[in-house]
């Protein structure tokens, strides 16, 4: 049995984008998520997930709600990256050197 390759699918249109946006938006809303939840949530590589939650992060000064990351954690010894400002999990705690971190998780609030 032979697996056949997808066939690469031309850049999506910008309306697209759009409305992938306001999918990531409205599951955000609900709960407090990771990237990963996102994109199975949403159906888009976790790559494309942050790069629409930078661009939520960014404009959400513009919007009624504000936009809450919840810092990752290291599951060997509880350290709390609090200071990152990163999206993206990190490889590795700088405490025990360990590579076990509960992934930031994202969520939007509406302004009091
Ligand atoms: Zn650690």
């Amino acid at each position: 049995m032979t697996i056949q390759k997808k066939d690469k699918l031309p850049p999506e249109p910008l309306e697209r984008c759009e409305t992938v946006r306001r999918e990531i938006l409205l599951e955000l809303k609900e709960q407090n998520l990771t990237a990963k939840d996102l994109s199975s949530a949403v159906g888009i590589p976790e790559k494309d997930v942050y790069e629409h939650l930078e661009h939520i992060r960014k404009t959400a000064m513009n919007q009624p709600c504000s936009f809450t990351m919840a810092p990752a954690v290291c599951l060997a010894c509880g350290f709390i990256f609090r200071k990152r400002e990163k999206l993206k999990k990190p490889g590795k705690c700088p405490v025990c050197k360990r590579g076990h971190i509960q992934p930031p998780r994202f969520t939007v609030t509406a302004k009091a």
